[in-house]
């Protein structure tokens, strides 16, 4: 049995390529040296794959910054803004360019539109596609790649691509009169002389990444499916297909997967469980099958019993010859290697046996395989003993329960948990107390994190400061953070959350049965990249967790601070959540969590209390079908932490980087008094979706792209006012960023954020009546 994996981490075991990239844009590295640095790495994630006994070894599912972005260049799909740089940039620069924005004396060109990987917390660029699109090809990206892997000895490289159908849908269509799909026979030419290119350069296996085919799609963009792949494989009968799907069963597309010419189908075993049985016995003659049985999502250690059980049921009825065992996804989502946890780390001993990263998931893969063998060695057998220990282990932990947490969600799954008064009067209520000029402008939240910051921090963890002096610090930049504030012209402040290196890990460090790792970082976009926590028990809160800096922060200024909290959906979404209870109930827990720090930051006379939900989208299952119950259970787990308050208290929520569109009626239902959103980058669109549906509540849409290091001018951001007040009532309407500043310098952030204040003032003046706030309408 072969064995694979559709993709490796490549930040860098240790964000090595973080490091070369940012030191790359700084002028502090030249494209040789990064360029060095990105070849280590890929030989690296070579080796280690190759060490493991990986049969094939990807090879260009390595970026520099994203895929998608990758294969955008490759097909020649540069929009026309970045014409202009062409002949002054490299391609590397033309590159970043797109990925980051450019922003220089002569040059102003906006990023590439950033949205969510499927339903993973990754970024990708979305491709822009115009009527007349123009394909080409671009980049020898995959070549090299695969040439490298070649020349460092990996014996079968197998280069991945994004399919055609997927890469089109992924993108979005720039001005009216088509759909991306129609660009199809335009865009198939290119994929030719790539896979020409590969071939004629010794190329032999292809990955074609098809993950929309876990969608719900019509019958028409099946057709497209078929009539792609009979194409591909009739210009390249003797080259190696592999169709990889993921994050999902096939559902209604099983038999279009079924009916195309590939000679290999990976699905996800993980997710798609249900339907192997029909998968097994539908499998034609011709097509082996790649199963997906390590989960690329989570962390946890692989049910080794299952899936033996799952890969006997396999041979029987496929024969082993047309097996391949791999994990369900690339291991883009989840951290390197579990060896780089130190012993008394932040991750308790107890729980380390019970997990795999990207590394012991290549050892799972690989003995999945071993243990299928006719003969299994002694090594084989023993590390099956160990793996049926250590769950049996986690299986029976006290840690993993709380009694009194189990009796409290409980009795809270009988009653009703959302605000006991209607927005309009609670509204009321607020714009009397609070008396806040029309427009108002406040920020997301985070405040940039300087190196004094992260220096303190560092110093503070490794004992060299003492708490006082780590206090003190973090207490003088929330200081100079009010003022500054107050002085620039917000009116509904923000603490800056200069305590927290991450708003999930934050509340992860604060609670019990939550655990945090060292070393565990997993790509969210570019160079960023964040560790997850890991839920392994019962949620609990011991002591407040925000209170004592919301509360310092509101003694300084007559001006409200918002209380800054991480919501439920968030927290799990962000974090490898237990596998061994239904997200639902773990949500829950967390919730009732959050729900008592709410009620004390009210107690403590914080008037307004942010909860933030940018993981709620994209936990949005991919299918329609689950939707509905996974959205009940979000807004239950949102009421059930921000419903008890009183009416004068202003919750707000926060959420990123999504269409709306879908998720509407429960924003409708979360019932937040203000939600703001990222708008900035897709200029407004998304609104229409809320006017469309008459959002009832108050709405601020971001008008400050903080992923790019751009600073807006002021008639930029009145003009995107301008555009909100197309879709919204003016008394909806707050002023603020996309999201929070942490990632930003504080250069870019002054000017900026002065600019969207001097924006907000600029349109009060124009607004007719601001009577109509007080009074509603
Ligand atoms: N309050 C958080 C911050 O400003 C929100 C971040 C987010 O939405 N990702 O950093
Ligand atoms: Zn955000």
């Amino acid at each position: 049995m072969l064995t694979h994996t559709p993709g490796y981490p490549r930040i860098g075991a240790s964000r090595g390529m973080k490091k070369a990239c940012e030191s790359y844009w700084a002028g502090k590295l030249d494209e040789a040296a990064l360029r060095a640095a990105a070849l280590d790495e890929k030989q690296a994630r070579w080796r280690v794959q190759q060490e493991a006994g990986m049969d094939l070894v990807a090879c260009n599912d390595f970026s520099l910054y994203d895929h998608v972005q990758d294969m955008s260049v490759m097909l020649g799909a540069v929009p026309g803004r970045y014409e202009p740089l062409r002949q002054h940039f490299s391609d590397l620069d033309l590159y970043f360019a797109m990925c980051r924005g450019y922003q220089r004396p002569g040059f102003d060109v906006t990023a590439m539109e950033m949205t969510k990987w499927f339903d993973t917390n990754y970024h990708y660029l979305v491709p822009e596609f115009t009527a007349g699109q123009h394909f080409c090809y671009a980049s020898r990206k995959a070549v090299a790649e695969f040439l490298e892997a070649r020349a460092f000895g990996v014996a079968y490289p197998k280069a991945v691509l994004i399919g055609p159908v997927s890469y089109l849908l992924l993108g979005r269509e720039k001005g009216k009169g088509f759909h991306r799909l129609d660009l199809i026979d335009r865009l198939l030419p290119v994929y030719l002389a790539v896979l020409e290119d590969l071939r004629h350069n010794g190329c032999f296996w292809l990955q074609f990444d098809e993950p929309f085919l876990v969608t719900d799609l019509d019958e028409q963009t099946r057709e497209i499916y078929r009539d792609v792949y009979r194409y591909l494989k009739q210009h390249f009968p003797d080259m190696h297909f592999l169709l990889a799907t993921y994050f999902g069963g096939l559902g209604d597309n099983l038999q279009t997967a079924l009916s195309l010419p590939v000679d290999t189908l990976h699905v996800d075993a993980v997710n798609g469980y249900n339907e192997l049985p029909l998968l097994f016995s539908e499998l034609p003659a011709g097509m082996n099958l790649s199963l997906g049985l390590v989960d690329g999502r989570n962390i946890w250690s692989n049910r080794v019993e299952e899936s033996l059980g799952i890969l006997g049921l396999a041979v029987k009825s496929i024969g082993k010859e047309r097996l391949m065992v791999s994990s369900s996804c690339s291991l883009l989502h989840v951290p390197y290697d579990l060896d780089l946890e130190p012993d008394g780390g932040s991750l308790p001993d107890f729980v380390k046996p019970w997990l795999a990263f990207a590394r012991q998931k290549l050892d799972e893969i690989r003995l999945l395989a071993d243990l299928m063998e006719d003969e299994v060695s002694d090594t084989a057998f023993h590390a099956l003993s160990d793996h049926l220990n250590r769950s049996e282990t986690r299986r029976h932990s006290p840690a993993l329960r709380n009694e009194e947490v189990r009796r409290r969600t409980d009795a809270f799954s009988r009653q009703n948990v959302g605000r006991r008064e209607p927005f309009h009067v609670r509204n009321l209520i607020q714009s009397e107390l609070l008396r806040l000029p029309a427009l108002p402008a406040t920020m997301i939240g985070s405040l940039p994190q300087t190196d004094a910051l992260r220096l303190l921090r560092k110093r503070y963890r490794s004992g060299a400061v003492t708490r006082d002096a780590y206090e003190s610090g973090v207490s003088s930049m929330i200081a100079d953070a009010i003022h500054w504030q107050e002085s620039v012209g917000l009116d509904v402040l923000v603490h800056g959350e200069f305590e927290r290196t991450d708003m999930v890990e934050y509340f992860a460090e604060h609670l019990e049965g939550i655990a945090f790792t060292a070393n565990g970082w997993v790509q969210s976009y570019g160079t960023r990249a964040v560790k997850p926590p890991v839920i392994y028990g019962d949620v609990s809160r011991k002591d407040p967790v925000t209170l004592g800096w919301t509360v310092y922060a509101q003694s300084l200024t007559n001006k409200p601070v918002k209380g800054m909290l991480t919501g439920p959906v968030t927290i799990l979404k962000w974090s490898f959540v237990r596998n061994d209870q239904p997200l639902r109930e773990t949500a829950m827990q967390v919730a009732l969590a959050l729900r008592d720090e709410v009620l004390d930051l009210e107690l403590a006379g914080i008037g307004i209390i942010q909860i933030d939900e940018p993981g709620i989208r994209e936990g949005l299952p991919l299918k329609k079908a689950g939707r509905a119950d996974y959205l009940e259970w979000a807004v239950r787990a949102f009421a059930l932490c921000s419903g008890g308050v009183a009416p004068a208290t202003q919750i707000h929520t926060h959420m990123c980087y999504a269409d709306y569109g879908d998720i509407l009626d429960a924003l409708v239902r979360m019932d937040a008094d203000v939600l703001t959103i990222e708008t900035a980058r897709s200029d407004m669109r998304v609104l229409a979706d809320f006017a469309a549906c008459d959002y009832p509540n108050q709405l601020g849409p971001g008008i400050y792209d903080i992923h790019s290091p751009r600073v807006p001018s002021v008639k930029e951001m009145h003009d995107l006012l301008i555009r909100a007040m197309q879709y919204l009532r003016p008394e909806q309407i707050w002023v603020n960023p996309d999201c929070g500043l942490k990632t930003r310098k504080w250069e870019e952030v002054r000017p900026a954020i002065g600019h969207m204040v001097k924006a907000a003032k600029k349109l009060r003046r124009h607004l007719p009546s601001y009577e109509c706030i007080r009074t509603g309408r």
